[in-house]
């Protein structure tokens, strides 16, 4: 647990530590290096953080694999979008927030509030929402900019280890089920089950009342979402045709909403086949570019009533609610911490694949 907030100055040191890339593109390495602690501007908050979750969006950000410019374009050397601390200095305008208020940030930075998709709470979506960690410098930088009417508070009972993955991977799949509009008794298969976004998929699927379903690879998946509540597990490794597994579990009938968490082409293929009629194929792991489709046959699509559909990361509000759902301690990402020096190693675990749960790094050990 961190400390609650207290009002006062600061010290605010002139460098802090921050993971860095070098060498972006197939071969990137992240090095820990010193850079200079940003100074806010009239509207923002420098937050001093304690934690960050290791996404895989960050891996594809300095891999440079998905149809978007590099983050050396936007002078960023910081990856991280799931960041949690305290607020250490405030811009002259701000007002809301106060020195020692516990805060948190999510992938996307800002967004105007001047356009329809802001007052209609898919801000995310917004011309005006650049990403944090790609066109900002982001949570692996312990001193961070936030623009204040965009920064989230953490609940009470919230510590920073549990808030940082659910700033986005918490938030991402609670958008992607609520977009569902799956009720309580639907059946809702997450592909990718054992992974940073499914394990929370589970839990929050379960909390809403679904009956939960998880496909993965592997015995320390397996036993990670029956911990958490799936009534069934599939074992890609083991099990030949998984869509016919999940369709036999869900009343011989398939599932209502599959939850694509997973990345590989594989699974957006196969996710169509393990929908029921009616069903909903919802998109939300990111695949590099050009190595999966989200869709079937029209046959299919047309014969089973299909609906595919893809969120984004969470907005202000679904940000909020999963906060929610971890302080009733419905929601509790599963996490393995690393000391800030070892950041290099948690981010070279998660771009080989095969983390359970999420990596958090501790920047104060
Ligand atoms: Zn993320
Ligand atoms: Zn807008």
């Amino acid at each position: 647990m961190m400390a609650s907030g207290t009002s006062g100055n600061v010290e605010i040191p002139r460098t802090c530590k921050a993971g860095v890339v070098v060498n972006e593109g197939p071969d990137f390495k992240l090095v820990v290096d010193d850079v200079t602690v940003p100074e806010p501007g009239p509207n923002d908050a420098l937050i001093k953080l304690n934690a960050t979750g290791i996404c895989y969006s960050d891996i594809h950000y300095m891999l440079n694999d998905l149809p978007i410019p590099k983050m050396s374009v936007f002078g960023v050397r910081s990856p991280g979008h799931e960041g949690a601390g305290v607020i250490v200095k405030l811009g002259s305008n701000v007002t809301n927030w106060k020195i020692g208020d516990r805060a948190g940030i999510k992938p996307a930075y800002d967004a105007c509030f001047n356009c329809e998709l802001c007052w209609s709470g898919k801000e995310t979506y917004c011309d005006e929402s650049p990403q944090i960690g790609l066109h900002f410098p982001g949570s692996y930088q312990q001193y961070v900019l936030s623009p204040a009417r965009y920064t989230t508070r953490i609940p009470d009972g919230v510590d920073d280890f549990t808030a940082g993955p659910i700033m986005c991977s918490g938030s991402t799949i609670y958008c992607s089920l609520k977009e569902s509009g799956l009720k309580p008794g639907d059946w809702a298969v997450f592909l990718g089950a054992g992974g940073g976004v499914g394990h929370m998929g589970v839990q929050l699927a379960k909390a809403m009342g679904m009956r939960v379903v998880g496909v993965d690879g592997g015995d320390d998946k397996r036993e990670l979402c029956m911990k958490l509540g799936c009534e069934m597990f599939v074992d890609f490794t083991e099990v030949q045709d998984i869509a016919a597994e999940v369709v036999k579990t869900c009343d011989g009938k398939g599932a209502h909403g599959v939850f694509v968490t997973a990345t590989s082409g594989s699974a957006y293929a196969a996710a169509p086949m393990m929908a029921r009629i009616s069903g909903k194929a919802m998109c939300i792991g990111l695949p590099p570019t050009g190595t999966a489709v989200a869709g079937a046959d029209p046959l299919l699509i047309i014969g089973k009533n299909l609906s595919i559909s893809g969120t984004k990361v969470g907005s202000l509000l679904d940000t909020q609610r999963a906060l929610e759902f971890a302080a009733r301690g419905l929601l509790k990402p599963i996490y393995e911490t690393y000391p800030l020096a070892k950041m290099p190693d948690a981010v070279e675990k998660l771009r080989k694949g095969n983390v359970a749960g999420r990596l958090v790094v501790d920047f104060n050990s």
